[in-house]
């Protein structure tokens, strides 16, 4: 008797319930053929759960997550400006799912400026900028603090190092702009400094962030695993999805000790939500991530080969990619090569 899967579901806004709908469809009928089976907990947060419940990340929310220790989540907005903050930070903080894990490998068939990227971004989640920590001193100046922890930078690097030794990779960059910020990157490359000499057989190396961004568009094929802080993981993921075709493709684990959070690295997308436009890649690349996650690789296996086939056929692709294809099309096509 295969075991149940109890999985929190958090559909998100903007494209988020679209993307979500694909990829449990899709999830779903792949479990048909494998045997296994997920009990799907369904939760809203944000502006959502606020008009339903009056909290942002209903207590039910977090009772889920701390009793399944694995969700599935859409993207939730995060206002500019006023409102309240971020809910993708506030639940990493919460359950301290200090890794931000994030692959980036082109999809066979997908024609892009760059073949032959396979890379992986290990982003600190819950330090930096993000800490949230920011005051008026007076009218015409604000202050935001950027926070830098010994044990926040030795536990990020620790996760890119062993996740390249039991991968196999060779090359661990770390990113930095300790030039300026002499004191909180200082302490982050110090800290992976440490952490690679434990490490001899993988080649270790720093670079600056700036110099990063051109050597990504100029020869991102140097690359291998990327360790970096909050803020430059944040932007040099952006970056990297542009190198295999964009935000509609590359998946994301926030990892912690005892939770996984599996989400794609793109956010609500407002600008095409509610339209069956937005692509359900990268959420299905992130349900890969946490299948995997959950020793369902049987499962895994059938999704991840469906989609390389219809990514590999080039018929059934949504518009971000060159397609003409609505995100329940694709989802059905990937059903359909299965
Ligand atoms: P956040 O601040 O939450 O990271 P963002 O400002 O980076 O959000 P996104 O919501 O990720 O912005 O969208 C950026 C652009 O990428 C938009 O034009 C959006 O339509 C596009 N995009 C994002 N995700 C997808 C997707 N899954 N399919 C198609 N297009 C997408
Ligand atoms: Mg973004």
């Amino acid at each position: 008797m295969a075991t149940t899967h109890k999985v929190t579901l958090i559909p998100g806004d903007g494209i988020g319930p679209e993307v979500t709908a694909a990829t449990v469809s899709i999830i779903e009928a792949a479990a048909k053929t494998t045997g296994a089976s997920f009990e799907w907990h369904r939760y809203d947060a944000g502006a959502d759960a606020f008009a339903k419940t009056g909290e942002y990340i209903p207590k039910e929310l977090y009772a889920s997550i701390e009793e399944n220790k694995v969700a599935l989540k859409g993207p939730v907005t995060t206002p500019i400006g006023g409102g309240f903050s971020s809910i993708n930070v506030t639940l990493r903080k919460k359950f301290d799912l200090y890794s931000n894990f994030r692959p980036v490998k082109n999809l066979p068939g997908l024609e892009t400026k760059f073949p032959g990227i396979d890379m992986v971004i290990f982003r600190e989640n819950t330090e930096d900028l993000y800490a949230g920590l920011e005051v008026m001193i007076n009218p015409d100046i604000a202050q935001s603090l950027k926070i830098i922890t010994r044990k926040g930078s030795t536990r990020i690097a620790r996760s890119a190092f062993e996740f390249a030794k039991k991968s196999g990779r060779k090359k661990v960059h770390a990113i930095h702009k300790a030039n300026i910020m002499k004191l909180s990157d200082g302490l982050f490359l110090k800290c992976c400094k440490e952490v690679a000499a434990e490490y001899p057989e993988i080649t270790y190396a720093e670079h600056i962030v700036d110099n990063t961004c051109m050597q990504l568009v100029m020869n991102p094929w140097q690359y291998d695993v990327i360790l970096t802080e909050n803020l430059y993981g944040d932007i040099l993921s952006d970056l990297c999805s542009g190198l295999i075709g964009g935000l509609g493709l590359v998946p994301g684990a926030n990892l912690g000790v005892n939770c996984a959070i599996f989400e794609a690295v793109h956010g609500s997308a407002p600008d095409i939500a509610g339209q069956d436009k937005a692509n359900p890649t990268a959420l299905l690349q992130s349900a890969l991530l946490m299948l995997r996650h959950l020793d369902e690789d049987a499962t895994a296996d059938i999704i991840q080969k469906a989609l390389e086939a219809v990514y590999a056929e080039g018929k059934t692709l949504t518009r971000d990619v060159g397609g003409t294809s609505g995100t329940k099309a694709f989802a059905d096509a990937v059903i359909a090569a299965m």
